[in-house]
């Protein structure tokens, strides 16, 4: 067995052929008739306009295969291809006599150096993102094409990929990635995540490679040339295990000494209910709104939203659904509301803050989750929550919704009440807190950033397995147990494996968290002991 060391991209294991992708030889970029800076730009404006309709044509697929994480880097990689900027610069150098396919790669070099040469990682993989968009472009101008794929699914190896390729063959032909060119933040990797399939990035490709058979590890960061019997029997173990995962009703999330733990799904768009089902998902433990309300110009009505609800209510098919009431403001500002400017949003007013100051944006939300909970078990809950009197006064408003909603003869259903812990505060005053509300669900994204004072983007100082965080969490677990309050936890923290038994051990009952991680939490959970 050779063994060769990358870097993990996306997690998981896989067995198979290798195929190295070939790409079939571009035909001349202009023909042989002499061109013109014009017959340039129009071939430029051509493939720019065929690019953009083979990403809208691949909407349903990104939909399917990697959910709302799918269409959302689809219609970045379309905004991208609309960037002025990038166009200007492009067209600037067809002007000034490069081809133009010349000139998109140009630009698309220049604008990858820039975003390279920045100290931020998160923008450095962005030019990874701009390079593969102007190869998409350049492939438009030249009649490049990939080579067509094996019909067994294989293991595939490539310099790079960009996201339209990875849609266009579709996960069933694919068993991994081996990548030359792929950083863990780059939509490639996002997207890899999102359809689950293992991702490892290797420092070069060999040419005898290609056939062989290997495992790769996307955990581990590892290829191994010519498995031997024994390890692709683990493989098999380890697929017959995620299978097993998958099945809901039968291998409940219970550890071995017999503690059962809720895992609910975490979504952003009533589409991923689908998906967060399919991964035996509980119920749904985060439902952010959010989206409902940013890309547009004005409020949702209650329709729209009641609409909407109803959809998520009815696709869990009689499984809890935790609504969270709009949280807005800070890094999602909503321009059509005119708030006075803040010097510090993150500390300002967002969350339930804001909803409380806009009345006229809250009780159409509070309305519509009430009616939508005529069609299933609704939960909502409040962000941000800092202090006693916004839950107060949260409820009294909910209060206020359900006696017009009665009095207006309109449909209904109970809505139970919960909060987010997502500020030190909220865990330092959970005892009271927890006297007003039926659960807690803890947001360890955002208690850890204002825990630490350290920006959630911030990789450095950011750490949610500080001890502080997790002095906050036990807190907040110990008084809500007090008074007979739940305590689930739907931040980024819930599906982090090495700190599964630990939030445990401190008593969290429920774990909420993006549906493709559910299958390997509860794996997990089943290995654990307790006792
Ligand atoms: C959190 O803060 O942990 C959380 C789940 O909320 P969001 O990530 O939407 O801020
Ligand atoms: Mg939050």
């Amino acid at each position: 067995m050779e063994l060769i060391t990358g870097r993990p991209i996306a997690p998981g294991v896989a067995a198979g052929p290798i195929h190295i992708l070939r790409q079939d030889t571009p035909r001349p970029d202009s023909g042989s008739c002499p061109t013109t800076p014009q017959r340039e730009l129009d071939r430029f404006h051509l493939a720019c306009r065929q690019a953009a309709e083979e990403l809208a044509g691949m909407e349903s697929a990104a939909q399917t295969q990697a959910g709302q994480t799918g269409t959302d880097l689809l219609h970045i990689h379309a905004m991208l291809l609309e960037d002025p900027d990038f166009l200007e610069t492009s067209e600037e150098l067809i002007r000034n006599g490069a081809t133009a396919q010349e000139g998109v790669m140009e630009a698309g070099q220049r604008f990858a150096d820039a975003f390279s040469a920045m100290d931020d990682p998160y923008l450095q993989a962005r030019a990874a993102d701009i390079t593969g968009l102007a190869q998409h472009v350049s492939d438009r101008i030249t009649g490049r094409r990939d080579a067509p794929l094996p019909a067994v699914p294989v293991l595939l190896a490539a310099e790079s990929l960009s996201p339209a390729q990875l849609l266009g063959w579709g996960r069933e032909r694919l068993l991994g990635l081996v990548l030359t060119h792929c950083a863990p933040s780059s939509h490639t990797a996002i997207l890899a995540r999102a359809m689950e399939l293992p991702t490892v990035q290797v420092s070069a490709l060999e040419k005898h490679w290609q056939g062989r058979q290997a495992v790769l590890d996307g955990t581990a960061g590892q290829l191994r040339l010519d498995p031997d019997a024994a390890l692709l029997s683990q493989v098999q173990t380890f697929e017959d295990n995620t299978q097993e995962a998958r099945q809901p009703s039968q291998f409940p999330a219970v550890t071995s000494d017999g503690r059962k733990v809720a895992l609910l799904a975490n979504i952003g768009h009533p589409e991923e209910a689908g998906r967060a089902l399919a991964r035996g998902a509980e119920g749904i433990g985060l439902f952010r709104s959010e989206f409902l309300f940013l890309d547009r110009d004005c409020c949702p009505t209650e329709e729209e939203q009641f609409l909407l609800y109803r959809q998520v209510v009815q696709a869990m098919e009689g499984r809890r659904v935790v609504i969270r009431t709009l949280d807005a403001g800070a890094d999602k500002p909503l321009p059509y509301l005119d708030l006075p400017r803040e010097e510090n949003p993150a500390l300002g007013r967002r969350g339930i803050r804001l909803s409380l100051t806009r009345p006229g944006l809250f009780r159409p939300q509070l309305r519509a989750i009430l009616r939508a909970a005529a069609f299933g078990p609704v939960s909502l809950m409040f962000p941000m929550v800092s202090a006693l009197d916004e839950v107060i006064r949260g409820k009294a408003l909910l209060e206020e919704c359900r006696r017009e909603l009665e009095a207006e003869g309109v449909p209904m259903g109970p809505v139970e009440v919960g909060i987010m812990i997502e500020t030190p505060a909220a865990a330092l005053i959970a005892g009271e807190l927890a006297r007003e509300v039926s659960f807690f669900s803890i947001g360890t994204n955002d208690l850890t950033q204002y825990a630490l004072a350290a920006d959630r983007q911030e990789a450095a100082a950011y750490d949610p397995h500080h001890p502080a965080v997790l002095t906050l969490i036990g807190m907040a677990v110990e008084a809500a147990h007090r008074h007979g309050c739940r305590v689930a936890l739907c931040g980024e923290l819930g599906a982090d494996l090495e700190m599964t038994e630990q939030l445990l051990r401190l008593g969290v009952d429920e774990l909420s968290a993006s549906p493709s991680a559910l299958p390997g939490l509860r794996r997990h959970i089943r290995e654990l002991d307790l006792r």
